[in-house]
């Protein structure tokens, strides 16, 4: 595997990292309090269920991009976790925290 795509790799990963701790991090903002108590309270539920799912989603997504470090670290960035075999350069530079080869990926799909 290339130094240089896993070092790049390992930039994107830290800061999509970063990116993502902050969005987890961040106080739940309900812009529509203001308005009547009835309306608020609907839209309120239906804005915190939004952002549970997205919290849920953003948290999934952090498991893996700690998993792809941890595999930089460790010296087995860009081996496909389930087939052994290198992943594609292509697809490491459009999804870095891909753990698995195109192959195997699409295999678990179905
Ligand atoms: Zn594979």
């Amino acid at each position: 595997m290339d130094a240089k795509l896993i070092e790049n790799a390992r930039i994107t990963l830290e800061a999509e990292r970063a990116r993502v701790n902050a969005e987890l991090s961040e106080e739940v903002e309900h812009p529509h309090v203001a308005h009547g108590a009835q309306t608020a309270a609907a839209t309120e539920v239906t804005a915190s269920q939004r952002d549970q799912q997205l919290r849920d989603r953003e948290g999934v997504h952090l498991t893996h991009i700690e998993a792809a470090l941890a595999r930089v670290e460790a010296g087995t960035y860009g081996v496909c976790v389930t087939c052994g075999k290198a992943i594609a350069p292509e697809r490491l530079e459009a999804i870095p925290w891909a753990p698995d080869c195109i192959e195997c990926h699409a295999r678990s799909r179905h």
